[in-house]
């Protein structure tokens, strides 16, 4: 097992993606990543060619509302053609979502009410108040039921040449043919921990806070908008916990402080996954500090003689197990198994060494 592996593990440990480089696209500089996106919306505003109705297919980390809502200052920007300069007064109310023509829109409840699409069918007849273009926004798009894609069909079957429509969504399958085939659909990518890293530094955070966030924040809805203080104290719990299971000290008050979370699945869902993340972070850092004491290559720095100290609990057999549990663990989670039956049986299975599992 650990031979398969460990090409992957060692590819794993020192996955520094190559720079993306830092092209300049003007006011489309302050966007990261999804470059080929960024390109063609650039060039859609530089050549006037402004599409009726557009779908930003991607998942949630790629930031797709920031990018509908650059396009919409290049449309509507009072002192630059073709881009957006960020300082006038409609870039600014862009930016905050209080433009009197821009819309942004998301499912009331669990899927769009009719009436929020009849309200943009209606709004489609009238004229901008003060923008070139109005701008209507809808987050999650798929969440329409028929009733509402149907009603929102009309919107797109009669084009009014002063509105934009884009359509933002994470699963571009779950939307009606019609509606898709009447749209332009851009494709986003997650953004990579190097195009995290640098735009964390960009906005002032020092080298070693960028690149524990790029790390940790490449699962999170958005890296650029963690609150670092609250992420150090989760990792901070989370430390104590992999203690605790390392030196087989204080499992029987882990299991309980996770049973007593499971009660509210959703709240439980959201911090196991986090929980498993960081914990990987950790163990990641483990298997690099069993490979080279000294290493550079260690992600959380501020921990690295904690986990120096750690790493001599633990074989790098049983961190593949770890690891590889913990994500089994989580899979059978999200599939609506027993918290509590599965968390007592993944300690009994750690402390009882059944490395054979994996
Ligand atoms: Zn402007």
């Amino acid at each position: 097992m650990i031979a398969t592996n460990e090409g992957f593990w060692v590819f794993y440990l020192l996955d520094y993606e190559p720079n993306p480089g830092q092209e300049c696209v003007l006011g489309f500089d302050e966007l990261y990543g999804n470059r080929l996106a960024r390109q063609i919306l650039s060039s859609y505003l530089r050549n006037s060619i402004i599409p009726y109705s557009m779908i930003f297919s991607g998942p949630a980390s790629a930031n797709m509302l920031s990018f509908a809502l650059a396009f919409a200052k290049g449309i509507n920007c009072l002192e630059m053609e073709g881009d957006f300069c960020g300082h006038c007064r409609h870039c600014i109310e862009i930016d905050k979502e209080i433009f009197i023509d821009l819309n942004v829109l998301q499912p009331d409840g669990q899927n769009y009410k009719k009436e929020q699409i009849i309200y943009l069918v209606e709004d489609n007849y009238k004229k901008p108040l003060k923008a070139k273009r109005k701008i209507n926004i809808l987050k999650e798009a798929h969440k329409m039921n028929d009733m509402a894609a149907n009603a929102f069909l009309k919107v797109l079957e009669e084009p009014a040449s002063m509105n934009v429509f884009i359509l933002l969504t994470d699963n571009l399958r779950a939307m009606l043919p019609t509606i898709t085939s009447r749209c332009q659909t851009l494709k986003f990518s997650p953004l990579s921990s190097r195009e995290i890293e640098t735009s964390l530094k960009q906005k002032g955070y020092d080298e070693e806070k960028a690149l524990l966030i790029s790390y940790l924040g490449s699962t999170m809805d958005s890296a650029l908008s963690t609150d670092f203080n609250q992420l150090m104290k989760k990792r901070d719990n989370i430390l104590s916990i992999l203690e605790s299971l390392l030196t087989q000290k204080g499992t029987d008050s882990i299991l309980l402080d996770l049973f007593n979370l499971g009660k509210s699945r959703e709240k439980f869902l959201e911090y196991f996954a986090e929980l498993v993340n960081i914990l990987e972070l950790l163990l990641r850092d483990i298997m690099i500090l069993k490979i080279d004491n000294e290493s550079n290559f260690v992600i959380n720095i501020d921990y690295k003689n904690k986990l120096r100290e750690l790493s001599r609990f633990i074989t790098m057999e049983k961190t593949l197990f770890l690891i590889r549990k913990m994500e089994y663990l989580l899979r059978d989670i999200q599939r609506n198994l027993n918290v509590k039956v599965l968390l007592q049986e993944f300690m009994t299975s750690y402390s009882n060494n059944e490395v054979d599992y994996v």
